[in-house]
């Protein structure tokens, strides 16, 4: 197992505590391990060390420089490549500390709650290698643009597809294309070159062949009698040009998909900065039959006004409200919130980054229409999703009657 070869330092004041924390450690086969009773002290050390552990564990609740205050200097002078929290407080203000260590630029594999268990570190421990190959890596600037110029001629850029499922059947109503690029044997996700394109002036070329190519795929699938909708990420620079509406229905009909049948997605935080440019285009798009989602909903600031404004159909709960929010009242209410809000607006709403059961009957419990997520399936090659839908069964979810 991979864990077995991460470095790690526990940072605990608890004697006691920390040994259990050690042993547990030794138990997953760790050995590079170091150890720490305060803050300071473990700054001390790992100021010392040759190259940052991987990972440091830290309890938040330290006597003199508390866990929160560690984590700033860890992440200020990158003495970690990440960090996984425990305690035993309340989960809010551990959300808190998450979302503030992230926003110093570390990375934060998850909470471990006290009592401590080997099944527990594991699950956190994991997301190490998760992480690293999906967490928002800054572009490597070797990546430029006669590179992406090359890739597009070269059809080296081609989505791949993640089912959505209505969650009152389990039937996979659509699919989401998600771009990859296939470079050197390897397979890079758009986190990595989606900002670049938009600096190098070649986003519109970009998404204009994914869409050919999804809406491609998306015609293979109706031959073989699987009917899907189809959605595509668009950037925000890409609505900027008021002949974007046009030129997306002619390669959608080019391709012999109908525009009600192509959902066009936008991250909120993208949309409410660029709201009245992008007004324009949006409009027209929906004129002409394309659904228009409002992605990652949750992370934007938009207010009830904005959103009435835009013509969407579709709402996306982010990921990071699905994700603990069966156990953390606050995510929860963010969850209940913008399905309330998205029942009065008639938009369609769907979560994202479903990984659990329990999450699944938590949203059909709420009357969430779709999901997508890890549970279901990941995004997949063009060639491999009719595979992944038959394979796809629902989770059991309670009779009504228990309800
Ligand atoms: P998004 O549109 O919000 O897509 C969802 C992301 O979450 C995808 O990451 C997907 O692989 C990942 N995901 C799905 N289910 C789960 C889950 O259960 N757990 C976890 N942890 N993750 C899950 P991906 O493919 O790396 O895409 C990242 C973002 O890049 C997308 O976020 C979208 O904003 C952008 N993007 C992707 N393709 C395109 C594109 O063709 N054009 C543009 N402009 N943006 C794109
Ligand atoms: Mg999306
Ligand atoms: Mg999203």
């Amino acid at each position: 197992m991979r864990l077995a070869g991460l470095s790690i330092v526990v940072v605990e004041d608890h004697a006691f505590q920390r040994r259990v924390a050690l042993r547990l450690l030794a138990e997953l086969g760790l050995s590079q391990i170091g150890e720490a009773a305060d803050g300071a002290a473990a700054l001390a050390l790992l100021a010392k060390a040759q190259t940052p552990p991987d990972v440091v564990l830290v309890d938040l609740d330290l006597p003199g420089m508390d866990g929160i205050e560690f984590i700033g200097h860890v992440a200020a002078r990158k003495l970690a490549r990440a960090i996984a929290l425990t305690s035993a407080l309340d989960p809010a203000l551990l959300n808190t500390v998450q979302g503030m260590a992230r926003a110093y630029g570390l990375r934060v594999l998850g909470v471990v709650e006290k009592p401590l268990t080997t099944a527990k570190l594991a699950e956190v421990l994991a997301q190490f290698h998760n992480a690293e190959e999906s967490s928002v890596v800054e572009p490597s600037i070797e990546i430029r643009h006669e590179a992406l110029r090359h890739g597009l001629g070269a059809s080296e850029f081609e989505p791949f597809f993640q089912p959505k499922v209505a969650l009152s059947t389990g039937q996979v109503v659509g699919v989401e294309a998600l771009a990859r690029w296939r470079h050197d044997g390897r397979i890079i996700p758009p986190n990595q070159f989606i900002s670049i394109f938009e600096r190098e002036g070649l986003i519109d070329e970009f998404t204009e062949r994914m869409l050919e190519r999804s809406c491609i795929w998306q015609r293979r699938w109706a031959a073989a009698g699987v009917e899907l909708k189809l959605s595509v990420n668009v950037s925000m620079l890409n609505l900027l040009h008021v002949d974007a509406a046009d030129r997306y229905q002619r390669i959608v009909v080019d391709n012999g998909v109908k525009p009600r049948d192509v959902v066009i997605e936008v991250t909120e935080s993208s949309v409410m900065s660029e709201a009245g440019h992008a007004l324009n285009v949006l409009a027209r798009l929906r004129l002409k039959g394309f659904g228009l989602s409002i992605d990652d909903f949750g992370t934007g600031y938009s207010s009830l006004a904005q959103l009435s404004q835009i013509p969407f159909t579709e709402l996306k709960i982010d990921q990071g409200f699905v994700s603990g929010a069966v156990r953390q009242p606050r995510k929860r209410a963010v969850v209940e919130t913008s399905l309330d809000l998205a029942r009065k607006l008639q938009l369609t709403v769907v979560a994202e980054g479903v990984e659990t059961v329990e999450e699944w009957q938590m949203l059909a419990e709420l009357g969430c229409q779709q999901a997508q997520g890890f549970l279901i399936a990941p995004a997949l090659p063009g060639d491999e999703l009719l595979a992944a839908i038959r394979n796809w069964h629902q989770p059991e979810t309670p009779h009504p009657e228990s309800q």
